[in-house]
């Protein structure tokens, strides 16, 4: 297979919403565009005409999303172009066109938040009452417009369940299994927030790698088991210790990071201390005192990711070296 071709394919099974509007982008072209054709074809030129606009409005959209844009702002794009589209066909072609509201309302709820495109569908709806030549007859307009507010009613539950079973997957996606802290997966999208937060307002961010004692000897001593009773009260310490904006993840094995924005070296050191405290009161394994050693790094304005983290691992090293059960700040020359 062509790279270009697989990375395009990679794209589309990772990104649901981008290979939702493609899938648009492809109907327009594919189902919209010959309708266009025959409008013209058959000198109906205002149907011909809002055909090619309801192609434009959606291809134009999803080549921007292709493009990198926001997919939020696409979605809704195609969406209000599919029901404004709709509406004229309705207005132009009279009992014909109603039917096409029916797929561009299903159409929108996988486009769009299942409130907007609940809504969008009531305005849609009404509007339709209100076009004279819309339906045959109120047995038809009776039956139309019920059938339009259940498939709008089905459609919402539907993206509404999806959406609350797709943010449920993220959460666990974005967990440790074992002690409920962020994993590495959430923490290298929440270091690259941070960042550009940095960048943009400058505020001070301070990044922080911790890591048990000898915690070895912990599973050596007491077994495996007590060593995952020990992360797992680790974690809940450092959260009962921390600011609720200061973020946990688990690095790996008994290594954690904590990422404190808008903390700077005195606030960092007074955390630490603090921290460390709780540490020495709370932290046991079959009731002998277990102590972390932290490295921490405050962010340089301009500084990469890696250059930050190995700051912060350096000063971890240090801290084992210097004899453990300490924090070091960085605090080298740039
Ligand atoms: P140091 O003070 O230098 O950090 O020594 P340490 O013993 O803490 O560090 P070392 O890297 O030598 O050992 C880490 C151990 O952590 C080894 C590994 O078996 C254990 N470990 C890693 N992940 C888990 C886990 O999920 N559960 C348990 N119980 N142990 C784990
Ligand atoms: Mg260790
Ligand atoms: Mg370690």
């Amino acid at each position: 297979m062509p790279p270009l071709f697989a990375r395009l394919l990679v794209r589309l099974r990772k990104d649901f919403r981008l290979s939702i509007i493609t899938v648009f982008g492809v109907c327009a072209v594919v189902a919209i565009a010959p309708f266009a054709a025959l409008r013209f074809a058959q000198g109906q030129w205002l149907a011909g005409v809002v055909d090619a606009l309801i192609v434009l409005g959606i291809v134009g959209p999803s080549i921007y999303a292709w493009r990198g844009g926001n997919l939020d702002r696409a979605g809704l794009c195609i969406a209000v172009t599919n029901t404004i589209g709709a509406l004229l066909i309705v207005a132009l072609l009279g009992r014909t066109g109603v039917y096409w509201l029916f797929p561009t309302l299903l159409a929108n709820s996988f486009l769009i938040r299942p409130g907007i495109a609940g809504s969008l569908a009531l305005g849609a709806v009404a509007l339709t009452q209100l076009q004279p030549d819309a339906f045959e007859s109120p047995g038809q307009r009776l039956t139309v417009t019920t059938t339009l507010l259940l498939v709008s009613l089905f459609a919402f539950i539907f993206a509404k369940r999806t959406a609350m079973q797709r943010s449920a997957l993220e959460e666990i996606a974005s967990l440790d299994p074992l002690t409920g802290a962020r994993n590495r997966r959430a923490m290298e999208e929440e270091v690259a927030i941070a960042l550009n937060a940095h960048q943009r307002t400058g505020r001070p961010v301070t990044l922080a790698l911790l890591d048990l004692d000898h915690f070895k000897r912990v599973n050596d001593r007491h077994g495996h088991e007590a060593g995952d009773r020990l992360l797992c009260t680790f974690v809940e310490l450092v959260r009962r210790s921390t600011r609720a904006t200061d973020r946990l993840f688990r690095f790996g094995g008994e290594e954690f990071v904590l990422l404190m924005e808008h903390t700077d070296e005195i606030g960092a050191m007074r955390a630490f201390a603090n921290l460390q405290r709780r540490i020495h009161e709370d932290l046991r394994a079959g009731g002998e005192p277990v102590t972390a050693s932290m490295g921490a790094a405050v962010l340089r304005h301009g500084e990469s990711r890696d250059a930050w983290f190995a700051r912060a691992d350096a000063a971890l090293y240090r801290a084992k070296q210097n004899g453990r059960d300490r924090l070091v700040l960085d605090e080298t020359a740039p």
